[in-house]
């Protein structure tokens, strides 16, 4: 769900009968009034079309009078329960039982609360590589406003004990990602296209001309693209390659209001398709395929309100001229 005016979604068992509804033409969840709260501004958080079906149909079978989604214990028949502290248990009991053939460390004792596996899931998305790409292939079009979403970014930001972990896991994932497209442009394999792109291939030109130059081997050159510390940052529909020492050309830092204390780019504001700093990896491909299909699928949609069929068809653009660049 994406907030426009909120920083927190609605809870999911606060969603109401009819609190779907069109905001500035596009589906949205609508905050339920509360008694005693008539005068509290309504906000919205926009979904997508599928999401307003799933809700319809869910309205339709919930039981209950106001909410679409009922906690299942509150069946009276005692048929089907669901306590989430008991499942959790037996999920760590499963895993530690497990760990002679499955290789993973024992789950410690402690507290385990289903709120943390919420935020442990969007954090890993957001921190790790693969888990974003993994993101958009599941979401398509859906991922931009997803990982844009502020909403999503607060729960992703680690809690200060995941901190140094996350730092150095994050520093690791990147350099292996960098590696692996060092080693394919090594072998002359295309790692991507776009200006971020060919900014990339220079850096790693310059790498192996240096260390040629000085009669190193691969080992030599790995070390130096490690001191290299070149500024990259994969994502789930591109890489930006960034780079805090010279700013200009960021698109998503043209006429936008910078967050006190915020440096690098700001990723929700990503223009793939004009930036200066964005590469369209091999990976990305398919999936700004897959977007430009499912934006097509949509306009042929009967009854599209001008303002949408507007936004849609400027989408459907902006995608265009990014495959148009990995065809070039
Ligand atoms: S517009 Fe995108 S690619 Fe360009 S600097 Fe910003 S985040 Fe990076």
């Amino acid at each position: 769900m994406h907030g426009r005016n909120n920083p927190l979604p609605p809870v999911i068992q606060e969603i109401t009968k009819g609190s779907v509804v069109q905001y500035f033409e596009v589906p949205a969840i609508a905050s339920a009034k509360h008694k005693g709260e008539e005068d509290f501004p309504v906000k919205h958080w926009w979904i997508i079309e599928p999401v307003a079906r799933a809700i319809a149909v869910a309205e339709h079978l919930s039981p209950h009078e106001e909410r679409v989604f009922t906690g299942v214990r509150s069946r009276t028949d005692g048929s089907e329960t669901f306590a989430a502290a008991e499942r959790i248990m037996s999920f760590i009991a499963h895993v530690n039982a497990t760990t002679g053939w499955t290789g993973l460390s024992e789950i410690g004792a402690g507290n385990v609360s289903p709120h943390m596996f919420r935020r442990t899931m969007a954090m890993l998305t957001d921190q790790f590589p693969g888990s974003e790409i993994a993101l958009g292939i599941q979401l398509k079009h859906t991922a931009a406003r997803a990982l844009a979403n502020r909403v999503t970014q607060g729960y992703a930001a680690p809690a200060a004990d995941w901190t140094r972990f996350l730092e150095q896991a994050v520093e690791a994932a990147r350099f292996r990602g960098l590696r692996e497209l060092f080693a394919l442009h090594r072998e002359g394999q295309p790692i991507g296209f776009g200006p971020g792109a060919e900014q990339l291939k220079d850096a790693f030109d310059s790498i192996r001309e240096t260390v040629a130059a000085q009669g190193g081997d691969t080992l030599v050159e790995e070390g130096m693209l490690r001191r290299a510390r070149i500024s990259i940052r994969f994502g789930t529909l591109n890489n930006c390659l960034f780079d805090e020492a010279s700013p200009a050309g960021a698109a998503c830092l043209e006429k936008a209001v910078i967050p006190p204390g915020h440096t690098g780019p700001l990723v929700d504001r990503c223009r793939p398709e004009r930036c200066g700093n964005s590469m369209i990896g091999t990976q990305h491909v398919p999936i700004w395929e897959s977007e430009e299909r499912g934006l097509a699928a949509l306009l042929e949609s009967p009854g599209l309100p001008p303002g949408r069929r507007a936004a849609l068809e400027r989408q459907r653009a902006e995608t265009q001229a990014i495959l148009r660049k990995a065809v070039q």
